[in-house]
């Protein structure tokens, strides 16, 4: 799938922008804080309903306004298809694909796939299990229908469950009712475990190969989902913590509190890998999500490298740059020399300067 035509108004720093892109190699360039990076966000949106770097939607409208929008021109298929998405001030965002509102957002995943890279990537390798455990659900919400109602359930479950954890102090009455949510809990909480570990070792199987051609074979890497419990003892084990989760009003049982692993020689790579390790391994990551993606949806995803370039060493760039073949990719960077010193190719410049 391609993306052909963006078109923004009152987003970020942009009034009024519309952009054709190329349906190779697209670039970006331009200084720092003009306005690059809101771009890819803009594009990333319409894939998630989320941006990639912030939580809150009024952030995203320009200063100047009170509402901004994206309309985003898809070609799926060879079928023209848009996705609109239109921000309020103090209001949640209207979606619509192809004119027609939809009421939930998970309805608009799987309609449009991409796969973004930044340097906040390294992120998943080095900061908490939560950085990863959003990494494989952002991941799993655009493949996988099923996986979206599993965790939208299973999280709005945790909530009530939470809430009646903290409500209890007042009304130990309530303390009959916690096994209907504990047996909703452990049923939609198994089915997020079995795909999560299924996804772990399908990208892991592409990942290998990939990170050992990086780095010469000099690396022996593993990729575990670290579960902290096994599936058919989870209600089991949530009604065995129930007393604890009580007194620290809290759920201490189920997918919510598990992690990745990335080993290297049986090490792990989060404690004790060097910056380039990690950085190699979060490109590795990136690599196999598109060919797993590719082989899911049989078709390309939209490929965003926000800054990474300049980042990587000549031979992770070949490499990266190599795999780009057939598929869409919009590139940011603040200069072209790198480009032209490695003679790559590129079908669509643009220069960014403040907002437009
Ligand atoms: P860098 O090379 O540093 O990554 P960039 O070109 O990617 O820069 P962006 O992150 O895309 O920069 O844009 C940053 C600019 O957007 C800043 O000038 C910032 O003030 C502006 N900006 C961010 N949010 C808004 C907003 N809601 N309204 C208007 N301008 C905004
Ligand atoms: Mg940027």
């Amino acid at each position: 799938m391609i993306v052909t035509k963006l078109e923004l108004s009152n987003f970020r720093n942009y009034k009024l922008l519309e952009l054709d892109l190329d349906k190779q190699t697209n670039i970006l360039y331009g200084n720092n804080a003009q306005g690059k990076t809101n771009i890819l966000e803009a594009i990333y949106m319409c894939s998630t309903t989320k941006s990639h770097r912030s939580n809150k939607d009024f952030e995203l409208i320009n200063f100047d306004s009170d509402e901004g929008h994206i309309k985003l021109h898809i070609n799926k298929n060879g079928r023209e298809q848009r996705i609109d998405i239109h921000l309020r001030k103090n209001k949640s965002k209207g979606i619509a694909i192809n004119g027609i509102p939809i009421k939930k957002a998970s309805e608009l995943f799987g309609v449009f796939n991409v796969i973004i890279f930044s340097p906040e990537d390294l992120n998943i390798i080095k900061n908490g299990p939560s950085e990863r455990r959003k990494f494989i659900d952002m991941e799993l919400c655009q493949l996988d229908k099923i996986y979206v109602y599993n965790l939208v359930n299973y999280n709005k479950v945790l909530s009530q469950r939470n809430q009646l954890l903290k409500d209890l102090y007042f009304k130990p009455e309530l303390k009959q009712t916690l096994d209907v949510w504990d047996m909703q809990l452990a049923k939609y909480g198994g089915e997020i475990i079995k795909r999560r570990e299924e996804f772990i070792k399908e990208i892991s199987n592409i990942l290998i190969p990939i990170h050992n051609e990086l780095t010469d074979n000099q690396e022996d890497i593993e990729i575990i989902y670290e579960k902290n419990c096994e599936t058919d003892d989870l209600y089991e084990k949530i009604v065995t913590n129930r007393e604890k989760d009580i007194k620290y009003k809290n759920t201490s049982v189920g997918p919510h509190r598990d992690d990745v692993l990335f080993f290297n020689r049986g090490k792990n790579i989060r404690t004790y890998g060097s910056q380039g390790q990690k950085r190699t391994i979060a490109l590795s990551l990136k690599l196999a999500e598109i060919e797993l993606v590719k082989s899911l949806i049989n078709d390309t995803p939209v490929l965003l490298l926000d800054d990474v370039l300049s980042e990587l060493d000549s031979k992770r760039q070949n490499h990266l740059l190599k795999s780009l073949d057939n598929i869409q990719t919009i590139i940011t960077c603040t200069g072209l020399d790198e480009f032209i010193e490695n003679r790559f190719k590129i079908n669509k410049v643009f220069q960014v300067t403040e907002g437009t």
